[in-house]
């Protein structure tokens, strides 16, 4: 539900809705938008009397949000999120490159490629530490190793750190590692971890399950939003189909939709979508022209020597030569890629 104040309405009134929707047992989530603030209401609204809201000071009135997605829905939050971190904004006007090796291997890879990417003007950096692998004898990332490496890499070069949670006893350590802490698409639907990802107060990079589908997706953004963490950036990383052409089956198709139904930011991982790196330029550029607010995209300093994914990781040259098209075509676009 979601409770609509009048444009004139003052704090006082506002904070009185909040209390009001409080005693109620429920959560009251304040949405200022550019005209007027709305407040959304999650739990258990099937037995709450509207009018006790409808006539309180300051509402205009009452709305049924049909989505079982509420907070993450446009039906509630007309407008876009802007999710602010590490000097840059993710959302609208801007097409944000998080680029970086899969895994974090040692500090000097690390270093190297945070300078390189700092000096291509990126402003986030991806690298795991703790690494989801299908097989338990691949190389399994450094741990908290990892995290450090990171921290330091953030300290000498300024670059902002996306790093993968995979479980809920290293939520500490990541998010104190992080500044955007990313959710694997095998966990998609680890619902524990969503909700104390939820308790963070870091944006999370939520990735799309192997055959979720948008529903589903949305839904796993709505618990960590439930939590009052707002700060989520979706991922499409391609899907599991028939087609064995490529890794997966990258769905750009998707984005359409999530802009329809979602107010949240949308980036596109090309590197897992396709899983060879020849390929993951087009793609780069077509999540670009359908609308994405980013890529997240795996570029290694050597990557035929890289310990995962080197064979979807592009290297300095490719990546630079991507970038150049990739701020060329974002010109008529009216979008600023940084
Ligand atoms: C990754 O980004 O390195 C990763 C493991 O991605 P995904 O969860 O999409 O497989
Ligand atoms: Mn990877």
């Amino acid at each position: 539900m979601l409770v609509v104040m009048h444009s004139t309405a003052t704090q006082e009134q506002i904070d009185n809705v909040v209390e009001a929707i409080r005693r109620m047992n429920l959560t009251p989530h304040p949405l200022p938008g550019a005209i007027r603030t709305a407040i959304g209401i999650t739990g258990n609204i099937s037995a709450v009397d509207p009018r006790t809201l409808e006539v309180l000071p300051g509402v205009t009135e009452l709305l049924r949000v049909t989505k079982p997605y509420k907070l993450a829905s446009r039906e509630m939050h007309p407008d876009d999120t802007i999710v602010s971190v590490a000097n840059t904004r993710i959302g609208p006007g801007t097409f944000t490159i998080i680029a970086g090796p899969c895994s974090v291997e040692n500090e000097e890879m690390i270093l190297k490629t945070a300078e390189f990417l700092r000096s291509q003007g990126v402003r986030l950096m991806r690298a795991g530490a703790f690494k989801p692998r299908t097989s338990p004898y691949a190389f399994q990332g450094m741990g908290q190793k990892g995290l450090d490496i990171l921290v330091k890499a953030r300290e000498t070069t300024g670059i902002g750190i996306v790093t993968e949670l995979m479980d809920t006893e290293y939520a500490d350590a990541v998010e104190a590692a992080a500044d955007i802490i990313q959710i694997g698409a095998r966990n998609m639907q680890n619902f524990s971890l969503l909700r104390r990802v939820s308790q963070t107060r870091k944006p999370v990079l939520l990735k799309r399950g192997l055959s979720a589908t948008l529903e589903e997706w949305l839904m796993a953004a709505e618990y960590v939003m439930a939590g009052e963490n707002y700060n989520v950036i979706l991922c499409e990383r391609g899907v599991r189909t028939f087609s064995d052409h490529s890794r997966n089956t990258l769905d750009l198709s998707v984005i359409p939709p999530v802009k329809t139904l979602s107010h949240l930011p949308i980036l596109v991982d090309p590197s897992h979508g396709t899983g060879k790196r020849d390929y993951v330029p087009s793609m780069a550029m077509a999540a670009l022209a359908a609308g994405a607010d980013g890529i997240l995209i795996e570029v290694h300093p050597d990557p035929d020597r890289a310990l995962s994914d080197g064979a979807q990781s592009l290297d300095f040259a490719g990546f630079t030569k991507l970038l150049d098209k990739l701020r060329r075509l974002a010109e008529p676009l009216e979008k600023t890629v940084n």
